[in-house]
C-alpha cells in the first residue's frame, strides 16, 4: 500500500488488516511509515512499515528485494500515493510545467515504475490484485458532459495524470487478461482528506472502501474496470 501514512491510504491499510491481510504500509520516509504502522499495530493489527518514496528508484529496488526475500510473492498492490499540485486559482493554460512534471512523476510514472518492479512478485502470487487509485477527475466522459457534477472542475495536471492512470490500467489489464491477476482503477469518492483541506462528501472510512473492495476482489471479479463503490464510471 503506497502513500499510506495518512488519508485514504492509511485507512485502507486499517481496513485490509482488519480483514486479515498482512499489510506492508509504505511511507515516503522511514519515520512516517513507522509512526503510521505503530498506530495500527497498537490496535492489534498486522501492519509492517516500509520506506517507499514512490519517485525514488533506490527505495523501489530495496522494497522489491525485501519482499522477495521475506515472502517470495505479493498478493495485493494498492497504488494510492498521489499529489494534487495545480494552482486551482489559475485556468488550465496557466499551470506551470514544473507542476505538470511533478504531478506526472508521482501520479503516473511512479505508478508504472512501482508496478513494473513488483510485477514478478505479483505474478508469483496465486491470484494477485492491483488497485490503482484514480479519480473521477480522470474521466473524459464526465469532463466533456456539461451535465456532470465535475464539468466545471478543471484541475489539468492532476486530472490528466489520473486519465493516464486509467489508460495504464486498461493496458496492463490487457497484458494480464489470460492470467488470474487483476488490475482495476477506482475513484474513492470526494473524501475529507488533507488533499481537499478536509472538504468532501465522504468520510475517510467510506473513502477507503472502493480500494478495499477491489483489493479483496473474488476470482470472478472484473479486471480493467474503473469503479466507485462497485459502480462503473465512464472512462
Ligand atoms: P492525502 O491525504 O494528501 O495523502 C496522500 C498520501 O500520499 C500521503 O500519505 C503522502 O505521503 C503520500 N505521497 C505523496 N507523494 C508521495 C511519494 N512521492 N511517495 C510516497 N508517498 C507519497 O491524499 P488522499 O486524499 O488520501 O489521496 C489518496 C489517493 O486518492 C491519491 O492518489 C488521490 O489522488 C486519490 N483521490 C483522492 C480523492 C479525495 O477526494 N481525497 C479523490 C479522488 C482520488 P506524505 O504524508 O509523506 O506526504
Amino acid at each position: 500500500m503506497t502513500g499510506a501514512t495518512r488519508g485514504i491510504g492509511f485507512e485502507t491499510c486499517r481496513q485490509l488488516a482488519q480483514a486479515g491481510v498482512l499489510v506492508l504500509l509504505a511511507g515516503r520516509s522511514a519515520a512516517s511509515a513507522v509512526k503510521a504502522a505503530d498506530e495500527l499495530r497498537a490496535q492489534g493489527l498486522a501492519v509492517e512499515p516500509v520506506t517507499l518514496d514512490v519517485t525514488n528508484a533506490g527505495h523501489i529496488a530495496t522494497v522489491v528485494a525485501d519482499i522477495q526475500s521475506r515472502f517470495g510473492r505479493l498478493d495485493i498492490l494498492v497504488n494510492n500515493a498521489g499529489v494534487l499540485l495545480d494552482d486551482v486559482a489559475r485556468p488550465p493554460s496557466r499551470q506551470t510545467l514544473a507542476c505538470w512534471r511533478e504531478t506526472f512523476d508521482t501520479n503516473l510514472f511512479a505508478v508504472v515504475e512501482v508496478t513494473q518492479a513488483l510485477l514478478p512478485l505479483l505474478r508469483a502470487a496465486p491470484s494477485a490484485r492491483i488497485v490503482n487509485v484514480s479519480s473521477q477527475l480522470g474521466s473524459f466522459g464526465l469532463h466533456t458532459d456539461p451535465a456532470s457534477p465535475i464539468y466545471g472542475v478543471k484541475i489539468p495536471a492532476y486530472d490528466a495524470s489520473k486519465s493516464a492512470v486509467n489508460a495504464w490500467t486498461v493496458h496492463l489489464a490487457y497484458e494480464l487478461k489470460d492470467t488470474p491477476h487483476k488490475v482495476n482503477a477506482i475513484h474513492p469518492g470526494y473524501v475529507q482528506t488533507d488533499m481537499n483541506r478536509g472538504a468532501g462528501d465522504l468520510s475517510i472510512a467510506d473513502g477507503a472502501k472502493s480500494s478495499v473492495q477491489m483489493a479483496l476482489l473474488p476470482d470472478d471479479g472484473p479486471s480493467g474496470s474503473f469503479t466507485h463503490l462497485g459502480q462503473t464510471l465512464p472512462w
